[in-house]
């Protein structure tokens, strides 16, 4: 596994991240024990840093999976919060959660623009303080934005930019790839520390599997790319990859069957509250049952998390 340090940061990362939004509630729904198996032979195989958010609920997982080897993980978490109070709060849960005394990488969840940024200017300003304090190491955004990219190189307390980009660009709110592309090289030629994310678009370049992998691992900008995995397989699959190994065949075949898709559950009562959290519009209620459109879904889960019944997964 090849190390590299994000921008100017100091922080040294694998190529592969172990992004966990997969294991948790909102996908693949593991026991803790279970998916902290996976986090740690992932870690046990070279892989040193962990992508996770507020939202994503995984906190235990890391957790259990770290015990012992806590301060030699790099861990990024995110968070929605506008306020110093709730950023304060959303760095405290993710402290004792995890049970680090520092987070190494504390991001704005999904920005689109300067105005967004702007928005959760008061929370920024916490994480700075948090930083001189030595609670977190390194401050940026997570994206799905072109603009929000553009924007966040030009602020200085931003260090760590993690977009979205992938061969086909799929996800890409507001752009091309060619246009993500673009800022990523010139976040880059500011310093700018950066990882990619929905390298598979969601699941839906599984069937072109190397092409997608090969396209943003040749992304020199690129210090790493979180990859979501749920299985000892897949982190098999995905470390043998990135590590330039051979990949068994049967580990090749498993993967080129894998098809990803959004269920929801029996018991939804259809009270809507899905549909506004995704920003696609790939959710509708039809009569009173939410119908995703497949075409457009980028199978991020995000919409389960606004689900008070928790019936909406990433199977
Ligand atoms: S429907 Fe849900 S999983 Fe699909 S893009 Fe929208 S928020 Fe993401
Ligand atoms: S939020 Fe959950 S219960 Fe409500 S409509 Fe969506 S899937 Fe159904």
């Amino acid at each position: 596994m090849e190390y590299r340090n994000l921008g100017n940061t100091g922080i040294l990362v694998s190529r592969l991240c172990f992004g966990a939004l997969t294991i948790g509630p909102f996908q693949a729904n593991l026991e803790i024990e279970q998916g902290a198996r996976v986090i740690r032979h992932a870690l046990e195989s070279g892989v040193n840093f962990i992508d996770t958010a507020q939202l994503y609920a995984t906190y235990p997982y890391i957790r259990r999976a770290i015990e012992g080897i806590k301060n030699k993980v790099v861990i990024t978490t995110k968070s929605y919060a506008y306020t110093a109070e709730d950023m304060r709060g959303s760095l405290e849960e993710a402290l004792r959660s995890i049970n680090r005394d520092y987070i190494d990488i504390f991001l704005l969840h999904e920005q689109e623009s300067i105005l967004t940024m702007k928005g959760h200017w008061e929370a920024v300003e916490y994480l700075v303080k948090a930083k001189k304090e030595g609670l977190v190491r390194a401050i940026g955004i997570s994206t799905h934005s072109v603009e929000a990219v553009r924007a966040a190189f030009l602020i200085p307390e931003f260090e760590i930019i993690h977009p979205l980009i992938n061969m086909s660009g799929i996800g890409i709110k507001d752009g091309t790839r060619e246009e993500m592309l673009a800022a990523i090289q010139e976040a880059a030629l500011y310093g700018k520390g950066l990882y990619g994310m929905k390298a598979l678009g969601g699941g839906n370049l599984l069937d072109q599997v190397d092409q997608a992998l090969d396209f943003v691992i040749s992304i020199p900008q690129l210090a790493s790319i979180a990859l979501g995995m749920s299985s000892v397989w897949e982190v098999d699959f995905n470390v043998s990859y990135f590590s330039g190994r051979e990949i068994k065949k049967e580990l090749r075949e498993r993967v080129s069957r894998q098809k990803r898709r959004l269920l929801i559950e029996s018991w939804c009562t259809g009270c809507g509250q899905c549909i506004q959290k995704c920003d696609l519009g790939a959710i509708k209620l039809v009569g009173n049952r939410p119908v995703v459109n497949q075409e457009i879904c980028r199978l991020c889960g995000y919409c389960g998390s606004a689900c008070p019944e928790l019936c909406i997964r990433v199977v």
